[in-house]
């Protein structure tokens, strides 16, 4: 079980300090945000994740600065994040966000679409699917939040079967990580639980 330390709003500061400690995995919402920072703390080995929505415009710089884009929710999103990935860089690991709740909302695909967009991604020699990611909606009753992410754990062996290298199911934050590991989350995303809560904000796209 790996740890992704959620640093969106918080300075390179923060992130050096965190780092100091011995964590290397960090995740931003914004690109232009992350990308400041990323340079900023370019001399320490850090891997740098991309959970936030995507707008088709800004494919290339999640390409040219992150490690791993965590949000793949739509076809038209593939083909620039392999043209964009530098060729000297390894392969861009990818997520594919799925809307497990089927929220109106929310960003991430519809179960369905999973096979269809791994597929779009393992043609792509610039790109290696890793895996899934979801956000549950934040439901009071407790059985209900486990519930998408046993459903989740279902979508993702049955991925797994299928596709060498399929690793990684990315889900639970700081108010439902026990449940999330316990239903077979590989990777939690945590912000406020590490850094303390984030100033309030308004929705951004990255
Ligand atoms: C902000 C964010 C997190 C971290 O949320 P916390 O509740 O602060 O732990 C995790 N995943 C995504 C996609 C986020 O946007």
């Amino acid at each position: 079980m790996d740890l992704l330390a959620v640093s969106k709003t918080q300075p390179a500061e923060r992130v050096r300090a965190l780092a100091a400690l011995g964590q290397r995995a960090f995740g931003e919402n914004y690109v232009q945000e992350a990308v400041v920072k990323i340079a900023a703390c370019a001399d320490l080995d850090l891997t740098w994740h991309f959970i936030g929505p995507l707008q088709s415009n800004k494919c290339a710089d999640v390409a040219r600065h992150f490690d791993w884009m965590q949000s793949l929710d739509r076809a038209r999103l593939v083909a620039p994040l392999a043209r964009y990935r530098p060729p000297q860089a390894p392969p861009l690991n990818v997520l594919i966000q799925v809307n497990i709740d089927a929220e109106a909302s929310k960003s991430g695909c519809s179960p369905g679409d999973i096979d269809g967009l791994a597929e779009l991604v393992r043609a792509q020699p610039t790109l290696r699917l890793r895996g899934l990611m979801a956000i549950p909606q934040p439901h009071p009753d407790e059985a209900k939040r486990r519930s998408a992410f046993s459903r989740m754990r279902r979508l993702f062996e049955r991925l797994r079967e299928g596709c060498p290298g399929v690793d990684t199911l990315s889900m639970g934050m700081s108010d439902d990580l026990e449940q999330a590991i316990a239903e077979g989350a590989t990777l939690v995303r945590v912000g406020s639980a590490l850094f303390g809560p984030r100033p309030p904000a308004g929705r951004r796209a990255g």
